[in-house]
């Protein structure tokens, strides 16, 4: 929070990886973040029944189909197409509320956005339309095609910022310019220039930058652990026999070779988490996994029933917050 508000930035915390749980959105609202942003409308209607303070945010554009439900649960948000824009015009009238837009634009991720000289347009719509408000511009990098916020990009959204405001006499009040990719920039001496907003979920929730998965000054790295149990742990050979042929999940980025004699098996699967994206203890190496085994190689045995902890990455998180098998548990 220092490091933004010391550059002028204000925080949307992104609660998707944790499914919108209200007693983190609140510590979080508590924390002085400006307002909570999910992709997903579900979380953000549980935000709002469990009377969570604070502005809200679809980042992700919404669905045509649901656009009653983002305009009765959100405050604000996210959009790339003219079509739904409409649709939230007109489901806005219907229930006589407000609703603010944001419009993304592509920068080079090839993700969500508006190309820049479709701006233009779509803002002369958003103003012609009943019952919405142009809030501003946005967009969202390094999260498909891995592209870095830099000086270029972030110069070029400011940019747009001061021609939309000249060309169309209206206030771009929210300049949001990315996601947790964004602290190297944000901390690089590169001009923030109109920039005013982040939507941060990782470096938050794992106290990381996802660029080079830097721990960040000040924060936790290891404020979420996924705990299993060992249901089996004995000598086998590391290469498989007989003959072989494709297995039920073969995309694995597993090492075939690992050391360690022991294969030990914890009661943990694809259903409940990536397992591609376990921070395995020291001495334990990743094996493979199926729907409901995590297969380990360890320099001992481990008795059936002991525990093992697992730092997730935020593709981890995510899948482990949102199954219901995976028990939530809060620790001080
Ligand atoms: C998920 C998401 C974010 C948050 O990303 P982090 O890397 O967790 O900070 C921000 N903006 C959009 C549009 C997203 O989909």
């Amino acid at each position: 929070m220092e490091l933004t508000a010391g550059k002028g930035v204000r925080v949307t915390a992104v609660t998707k990886a944790f499914g919108g749980r209200p007693d983190i959105a609140r510590a979080l609202v508590g924390a002085g973040v400006a307002a909570l942003g999910d992709s997903r409308i579900e979380n953000l209607e549980r935000l709002r029944t469990d009377c969570v303070q604070s502005p809200t945010v679809l980042i992700r554009s919404p669905m045509p189909s649901q656009t009653q439900r983002v305009v009765r649960a959100v405050d604000l948000s996210l959009n790339t197409e003219i079509e739904t824009i409409e649709l939230l015009s007109k489901s806005a009238v219907d229930l006589d509320v407000e609703h603010r837009v944001v419009l993304m634009v592509e920068l080079g991720d090839l993700r969500e956005g508006f190309m820049p000289e479709e701006v233009d347009e779509a803002l002369k719509r958003v103003l012609d339309l009943p019952h919405l408000h142009f809030a501003g511009i946005g967009t969202n990098l390094a999260c498909r095609s891995g592209v870095i916020p830099d000086g270029a990009n972030m110069g070029e959204l400011s940019r747009l910022a001061d021609r939309l405001e000249s060309d169309h006499s209206v206030s771009v009040d929210v300049v949001s310019g990315g996601n947790s990719a964004n602290i190297d920039w944000l901390t690089s001496g590169s001009p923030i220039g109109r920039v005013n907003d982040l939507r941060l979920g990782e470096a938050i929730l794992l106290g990381q930058e996802p660029l080079h998965r830097r721990a960040l000054d000040g924060l936790h790295t290891d404020s979420f652990v996924l705990i299993g149990e060992v249901i089996e742990s004995r000598l086998k050979p590391t290469k498989p026999w007989g003959q072989s042929a494709q297995s039920a999940f073969p995309r694995s980025t597993a090492p075939a070779e690992s050391s360690g004699a022991w294969q030990t098996i914890v009661a943990i699967g694809r259903q409940d988490t990536d397992p591609d994206g376990l921070l395995m203890p020291d001495g334990v190496t990743y094996r493979g996994a199926s729907s409901d085994h995590l297969v380990l190689g360890t320099q001992e045995r481990y008795r059936p029933g002991v525990e093992m902890r697992f730092i997730p990455d935020y593709s981890a998180l995510v899948r482990s917050m949102t199954c219901p098998n995976v028990r939530q548990v809060r620790c001080s």
